[in-house]
């Protein structure tokens, strides 16, 4: 995928202690592609574009960082304020109204939200006031009723503002009012209306443009029309479980100078997330989880006080692994947490992959770990190179030598295996963009 081509490129910029506009060039084209297959908007993307440039020109790199962490911390910076922050949504009693197309997600999202206020501790209630759609009054039951959060609709009424309202008095009881409300295939003059009425009755407190993550450029005439008409404070992005990225939504951000609330990832009740930038911007660049993962290796280098030591997880992955790698990644790793975890964090290594694998692959507890180490200390420069030519007399002098028994000094020639194989598994099971990279 894209990201992993962008940090192709990010990579090749790791050596380098200056950074050339070339250099420049070649990141900002990379972020420019994965932003427009996201749907981000072009003039978006142009401005971004225009900011990395001029500051990883113009400001200098903090001393010891390299031109990659450079660059790296500026296009995160930028990105950040790309998306923005999240919405604020305080934990207290609110009325929230829903706007947005028909099939957006409005009532699915309504129904999740009031089921993210009860985890939270907060009494919800969701109306209903969708007259228009056949249906809508059961299916928004039955989403409250999974959801187990109060419900108002009236299946027998056909003026949207009378529901809402009564629904308000129906509910009193409870902290939260969800107010959800019809959409239309298009914007028509009588859902605008309806809703600025809807709008006036139940004087919300903060009302959220609900939007498909496969919306592209559409956002920005649906975004302003629905400011216009009631001011949009926030946006949720639902159907992030597609393919989709939600790029577009940035553009409903950007028309009505909001930000992101909510994301939904899929059908079901519980299928809703706080929006986080940067969870978000790892999603629109289809790269693993990009702050996480600059942030622990700045710090694993740090904590093993190695300043040439360029450790960086995806090492793991190319060339020979040797038993020399692996003391060197075992150290890290005990400054950075286990070894699945940052699996998780490396594009391309989702859980299918890691299931595959035998459980004592990854698991190196911090006892064994010292043990570990004192049998290496044992070995010779050229065992440490070939592990695989330790034979039987070489076990014995080893484990002689380290104080340890002959079966740890074979445990350990058995986990650089697992690890060595773990490592060639990955590599099998990743993407094209990135194997090419790999063998850069
Ligand atoms: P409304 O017309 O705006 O009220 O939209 P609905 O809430 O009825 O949603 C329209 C369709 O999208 C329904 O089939 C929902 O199940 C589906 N849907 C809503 N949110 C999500 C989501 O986050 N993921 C997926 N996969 N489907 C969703
Ligand atoms: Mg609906």
């Amino acid at each position: 995928d894209l990201g992993s081509s962008l940090r192709g490129t990010l990579d090749t910029l790791r050596g380098k202690s200056r950074i050339s506009e070339e250099d420049v060039e070649e990141v900002v084209k990379e972020i420019q592609r994965s932003l427009l297959q996201a749907d981000v908007d072009v003039s978006l993307v142009m401005d971004l574009s225009d900011r990395i440039k001029e500051r990883s020109l113009d400001e200098e790199p903090p001393k010891g960082t390299t031109a990659r962490d450079h660059v790296l911390r500026i296009v995160y910076e930028e990105l950040v304020d790309l998306v923005g922050e999240s919405t604020d949504i305080p934990l207290e009693e609110q009325t929230i109204l829903l706007a947005g197309l028909q099939g957006s997600g409005k009532t699915t999202s309504a129904a999740k939200m009031a089921w993210w206020f009860s985890k939270k501790g907060l009494r919800p209630a969701v109306i209903q006031t969708d007259t228009f759609r056949p249906g809508a009054y059961d299916q928004a039951k039955e989403m409250c009723r999974r959801a187990e959060v109060e419900f108002y609709g009236d299946p027998d009424c056909d003026d949207p503002v009378q529901i809402a309202r009564e629904g308000l008095e129906a509910t009193s009881d409870a902290e939260v009012h969800i107010v959800d409300t019809a959409g239309r295939h298009a914007l028509e003059d009588d859902l605008i209306s309806e809703i600025e009425e809807i709008d006036r009755t139940v004087d919300p407190d903060r009302s959220l443009l609900v939007l498909d993550a496969a919306i592209g450029q559409g956002a920005k005439d649906q975004a302003s029309q629905f400011d216009e008409s009631i001011g949009i404070d926030g946006v949720v992005i639902t159907k992030l479980d597609g393919t989709a990225k939600g790029g577009g939504a940035l553009t409903a951000v950007d028309q009505t100078d909001s930000s992101i609330g909510f994301l939904g990832t899929g059908e079901e009740v519980k299928d809703i997330e706080r929006f986080e930038p940067e969870s978000f911007i790892s999603r629109l660049l289809g790269m693993g989880d990009l702050k996480q993962l600059t942030e622990r290796v700045e710090r694993a280098m740090e904590e093993t006080g190695d300043e040439e030591d360029d450790w960086d997880p995806e090492d793991m992955l190319k060339g020979e692994f040797t038993l020399k790698d692996m003391q060197k990644q075992l150290e890290a790793m005990n400054n950075m947490g286990p070894l699945d975890q940052i699996m998780d964090m490396i594009p391309g290594m989702g859980g299918g992959i890691k299931d595959q694998l035998p459980d004592d692959a990854m698991d190196v507890t911090q006892d064994r770990m010292r043990r570990f180490e004192i049998i290496m200390d044992s070995m010779t420069e050229k065992e440490m190179e070939n592990p695989r030519g330790v034979g039987q007399t070489q076990v014995e002098r080893i484990a002689r030598g380290s104080g340890c028994a002959e079966e740890e000094v074979r445990e350990l020639l058995q986990q650089h295996k697992m690890m060595e194989r773990t490592l060639k598994q990955f590599q099998g099971g990743m993407d094209g963009d990135m194997q090419r990279m790999m063998k850069k």
